[in-house]
């Protein structure tokens, strides 16, 4: 997709904005992903640029601007000063704004979709089935919420009294993605931050910038108040970490990996901000033996492989009960042999690429890892070169190992990629201790047909989420979090709208 224009800008600057980032950055025929600041694009203070990938072709199509420390503090400024209106619209108002924003992105579907795609490395197709819906469904979603919210009351007996809560929005609010689902998650934190009237300094992965760049687009052509919504980009520790150390900002919703998620709760909990960090996974994935078989292929192979294994939420360790291993496992396998890997702007290509040239090192790594560790590969354990445009793009055929044991490495640390391990057990019990056996609890997944035994496992095991007989069934007014090291808090939707306001209890004397 050739992008050469540059972010719209309402003020006028938009041509001096081009002329300067063209003078200042080494590629100047590239599209350049600015700062949205105070309602505008601007250049980061640095004049530095990072390059961006497309993982697709392995070759850079844009530049970042390198956000540094004064962005932090030009967006929080810009931030604090919008708060005392934004907070006081009233919700419809907000609201109004939120849904505008929805209706801007989906104005604009395709466009967006194939930004997602050629950023990330996912199929154009995904994109437009889950990303960018997704995105939208989250402005609505929050939008219509604080339409129909309510506060506890409870009356006191003697002396009589009546005490309610009030909740108000923080004030500035620091929101922290992936590089994953870059759209949906980025404004699963936004849409909420925003609705209960909360100022928002937001920072995408460097990784995938660009469809929060298109975001920043919409905002201004929707007429989002300025400040209100401050996006920055460059490295974590550039601009993530400025966030997370600012002392004015006083919040942080965090999606990403453990090791970063440990270093801001490090950070802020001395500040005593309010933190929901959302964490890596080891996801189980539990086949009995009375599960309906067909079904339990079908998703299994989506739940292992859907964008490329990249989702927080995918199965990475299926343990399948002994009596129909040996047939399911072959099943699995021949279906995944089937998977078609190559360009995501083919509809065909189930798989597409890795989304950085580190994250595909990593997991090649962790392959042969499995291989030192004694796993059998079943299929897949190796990198693959489409022909044509995608020929040193960065795909990784979909992989099944098996054979090795629930406590070695491959089946404790997060690989986050087209590799699961297939694992046999005997009863129950086993099951669940091998499942339990890691520090990640994100999600689990159950394939029974025994109600109770389906009640029973999901009550024990350790998990925020547990799917029976499906997966990635979300509905958002659900909590979405972790437990052990895959997160704090939960998110989703009135824990969100929670997150994001400070409770005041009011005690009314009555007589
Ligand atoms: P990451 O932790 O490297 O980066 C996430 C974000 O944090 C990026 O924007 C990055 O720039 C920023 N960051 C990095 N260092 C920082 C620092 N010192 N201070 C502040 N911000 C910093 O994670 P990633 O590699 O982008 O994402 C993959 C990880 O995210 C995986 O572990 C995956 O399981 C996890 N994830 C979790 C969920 C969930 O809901 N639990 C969802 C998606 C992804």
């Amino acid at each position: 997709m050739e992008r050469n224009h540059q972010p719209a800008d309402t003020t006028g600057k938009e041509e001096i904005m081009k002329y300067e980032a063209e003078a200042q950055s080494p590629n100047s025929s590239l599209y350049h992903i600015l700062h949205y600041i105070n309602g505008e694009c601007s250049q980061s203070d640095s004049n530095e640029w990072l390059d961006n990938y497309e993982p697709a072709t392995g070759k850079v199509y844009s530049l970042i601007t390198k956000g540094i420390k004064s962005d932090v503090e030009r967006a929080y400024q810009a931030a604090r000063n919008a708060f005392p209106l934004w907070s006081a619209l009233s919700a419809e108002e907000r609201s109004d704004y939120l849904i505008r924003i929805a209706d801007g992105i989906e104005r604009r579907f395709e466009e967006f979709a194939i930004a997602e795609s050629k950023d990330q490395g996912k199929p154009v197709w995904l994109a437009k089935a889950m990303d960018i819906p997704r995105a939208i469904s989250n402005f609505r979603f929050f939008a219509t919420e604080i339409l129909h919210t309510s506060t506890p009351t409870y009356v006191t007996d003697s002396p009589k009294a009546l005490n309610y809560t009030l909740r108000s929005p923080l004030g500035v609010v620091g929101c922290i993605s992936p590089w994953n689902l870059p759209l949906y998650l980025f404004s699963w934190k936004i849409a909420p931050a925003l609705a209960v009237g909360n100022t928002v300094v937001a920072k995408p992965s460097e990784i995938t910038p660009m469809t929060s760049a298109l975001l920043a687009e919409v905002c201004i052509e929707v007429g989002l108040p300025a400040g209100v919504l401050n996006i920055l980009h460059g490295t974590g520790q550039d601009i993530g970490a400025n966030i997370v150390e600012h002392t004015g900002i006083k919040a942080i919703s965090f999606t990403g990996s453990t090791r970063t998620g440990e270093y801001i709760a490090r950070t802020a909990a001395p500040m005593f901000k309010k933190l929901s960090l959302e964490l890596g996974g080891k996801n189980p994935v539990i086949v009995f033996e009375d599960c309906d078989i067909e079904k339990a292929l079908t998703t299994s192979v989506r739940s292992a492989f859907l964008n490329q294994g990249e989702i927080c939420l995918c199965g990475s360790r299926m343990f399948i009960q002994r009596s129909i291993y040996e047939q399911f496992t072959k099943d699995f396998v021949q279906r995944v042999k089937t998977l078609t890997i190559g360009d995501p702007s083919d509809d065909s290509s189930f798989i597409g690429a890795l989304a950085s040239k580190e994250h595909f090192d990593k997991v090649l790594n962790h392959i042969r890892i499995a291989q030192d560790e004694g796993g059998t590969i079943l299929c897949g354990g190796t990198a693959i070169q489409p022909e044509g445009r995608c020929s040193e793009g960065w795909f990784i055929a979909p992989t099944v190992i098996e054979g090795l044991d629930s406590s070695c490495t491959t089946n404790q640390e997060e690989i986050f990629g087209p590799v699961v391990t297939l694992i046999p057990f005997d009863t129950e019990e086993e099951a669940l201790q091998m499942a339990n056996s890691t520090t990640y609890g994100l999600a689990a997944v159950l394939w029974t047909e025994n109600l109770t035994r389906a009640h029973r496992v999901s009550a024990q095991i350790e998990s925020g989420i547990v799917w029976v007989n499906c997966w990635l069934l979300r509905d958002l007014r659900t909590p979405f979090g972790g437990v052990k090291n895959s997160g704090v808090g939960r998110e989703g939707g009135t824990e969100a709208l929670r997150f994001f306001t400070e409770p005041k209890n009011v005690c009314i004397k009555l007589d």
